[in-house]
C-alpha cells in the first residue's frame, strides 16, 4: 500500500463517520442543564446580579459583545429583553447599557434610541 493509498482510505473512514447536520442541531446549547420554560427563565439562567447593581452576561454573545439568547428557536438579545420587562414597552431602536458595566442587562442600565435623544421614557 502507498502513502496516497493509506491517505485515501484514511479521508474514505473520516467521511464515513463525520457527523452530519442532522446531528449538530440535535445538540441543544446548554443553560444550567434544564431546559428554560420562559424567555424569563433562559434571561435568569444567563445573568448574575454583581455589585452595583449591574446584571452580569454569562450566556453567548453575538456581534460586538451583544448579549444574545435563544429559547424556543428564536434569538433575542439580553436587552432587549431587560429592556422590555423593565419600561413595559417595546424598544426603539439599538438598545445599550448606560452605565459602565461592559454587557450590563440591568433593565434599569439599559436605553434605546428614544431614551438616549430624551423624548422621556
Ligand atoms: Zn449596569
Amino acid at each position: 500500500m502507498t502513502a496516497d493509498e493509506i491517505a485515501a482510505a484514511l479521508d474514505d473512514a473520516s467521511g464515513a463517520v463525520e457527523p452530519g447536520p442532522s446531528a449538530a442541531r440535535a445538540r441543544q446549547p446548554s443553560g444550567r442543564g434544564e431546559p428554560a420554560t420562559s424567555w424569563a427563565d433562559a434571561f435568569a439562567a444567563r445573568t448574575v446580579a454583581v455589585e452595583g447593581g449591574h446584571l452580569h452576561w454569562t450566556g453567548a454573545t453575538g456581534h460586538r459583545g451583544t448579549p444574545v439568547v435563544s429559547f424556543r428557536g428564536q434569538v433575542e438579545t439580553g436587552y432587549r429583553l431587560a429592556f422590555r420587562w423593565h419600561h413595559g414597552r417595546e424598544p426603539e431602536g439599538n438598545v445599550r447599557p448606560r452605565c459602565d458595566y461592559p454587557g450590563c442587562v440591568a433593565g434599569g442600565h439599559l436605553a434605546d434610541r428614544k431614551l438616549r435623544e430624551g423624548g422621556g421614557s
